[in-house]
């Protein structure tokens, strides 16, 4: 009898266990591939399949160069196979996602020592916005809105003048992309330098008030954190189907769409039933809305592929001040490659990446009608994707905030060389 129940309960406790170790999926096996995208037929194939199967695209097709693909083993080889048959050729970007992904871990505890040599999770990074601001008269943190698992949204203003409807303002973001961890280490990055390094950037903070949202969609970073590192959307729960989370860049209502693979819930750009479904998304309209603040740049943060992008990402045709934003977009493209070397392309989304419906910067071009609005891409080209290893962060930041810099000087109307 008691040897029964101690079999019970040993029972009990593997089957804990193993719950345990099955929460955090692993991607062993998983290989990323990357296909050549050097004529329109095959551009179209990719194009095809990405839109309706669900493959998880990293990366384009981007016409001229390529598409990153990720398969599991047991997609691997219908994947080879179709492409194969349409002739087109490819290679393996990463072997086995899980050996990348291990080297990559974000820390799982909070602290507030900050540094970018590691990733935080969304509670270390709010332990040292909030200690930011009680140790700098300039810098608040605001809360504007709540994700859907209820966590707060945190945006910080640094502000070192009087704020009034006049005073110019820009806009950063991180993070809407739940495995895009590059973007939120960026915008802290920027933060701390506009902060601890402020005798450097006088004349941006006596002219510009800057707002940054490190983690737009915190939910989603944390189940990419703890659960499923390849998570894009967010994690609110959707009507008549398990899958879960709609993506936050196609959300926005401009120019929304309600067509194609995106009404596909299970698709990983699911647009959401409405414009603005997400509190996410909500959160940032909300605030850009009813702040009474002169916007007049609106940057977000994105990985991966080295593009600076102004809208439209819902045409191919171009803004009405498309070659102001290219003038300075050049100019940060060049002064970010000066740092490390890294190499940018500058463009509009639609024409260098490829046409999306319901981005933020769309709207933010389109509604409030911000001046200066931008998209950016991080590193890298694809030999890491989404896992960029912790030895990027720094370089990755440093070079980002040196084309941002320009931005922000134009807008505060600093003298530039
Ligand atoms: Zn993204």
């Amino acid at each position: 009898m008691a040897a029964a129940a101690l079999g019970k309960i040993f029972l009990l406790a593997l089957a804990l266990v193993s719950v345990i170790i099955a929460e955090r999926r692993s991607y062993n096996g998983y290989s990323v591939l990357r296909a050549k995208v050097d004529n329109l037929k095959h551009f179209k194939v990719l194009s095809t399949l990405r839109d309706e199967s669900n493959f998880d695209f990293w990366s384009g097709p981007l016409y001229g160069k390529y598409a990153d693909i990720m398969a599991s083993p047991e997609e691997y080889p219908e994947l080879t196979k179709l492409l194969n048959s349409h002739g087109i050729p490819f290679s393996f970007m990463i072997n086995n996602l899980e050996t990348v992904i291990n080297q990559t871990d974000a820390l799982a505890k909070t602290q507030a020592e900050m540094n970018w040599n590691e990733y935080f999770s969304t509670e270390a990074n709010y332990a040292w916005l909030e200690g930011l601001a009680q140790n700098n008269s300039n810098v608040q943190v605001l809360n504007i809105g709540n994700s859907t698992e209820n966590r707060v949204i945190k945006v910080v203003k640094i502000s070192s003048g009087p704020s009034n409807a006049t005073r110019p303002a820009l806009w950063i973001d991180g993070t809407t992309h739940a495995r895009e961890w590059i973007s939120t280490t960026t915008a802290t990055y920027v933060i701390n330098q506009l902060v601890n390094n402020a005798s450097a950037h006088r004349q941006i903070l006596d002219n510009l008030d800057i707002y940054i949202l490190p983690i737009v969609n915190p939910d989603g970073y944390e189940y990419s954190r703890t659960t499923e590192r390849l998570w894009r959307k967010t994690r609110s729960i959707l009507a008549n189907t398990t899958c879960r989370g709609v993506d936050p860049n196609r959300n926005f209502g401009y120019k929304w769409s309600g067509e194609g693979n995106t009404i596909n819930k299970c698709s990983l750009t699911h647009q959401g039933a409405a414009p603005f479904t997400e509190p996410e998304a909500q959160a940032v309209r909300d605030f850009i809305l009813g702040s009474n603040v002169n916007w007049q740049g609106f940057i977000a943060l994105h990985s991966y592929s080295q593009l600076w992008m102004t809208p439209w990402g819902y045409t191919e045709d171009l803004p009405r001040n498309y070659q102001e934003m290219m003038r300075v977009a050049n100019k940060s493209v060049a002064a970010l490659a000066a740092v490390h070397g890294t190499r940018f392309e500058a463009g509009s989304s639609a024409n260098i990446l490829y046409q999306a419906k319901g981005i933020s910067i769309d709207w933010a071009k389109g509604v409030p009608n911000i001046t200066y609005a931008y998209v950016i891409e991080l590193r890298d080209t694809g030999r890491y994707g989404f896992v960029l290893p912790p030895n990027e962060i720094l370089p990755t930041a440093q070079e980002t905030w040196a084309g941002i810099r320009i931005l922000a000087e134009e807008i505060a109307g600093v003298e530039q060389d």
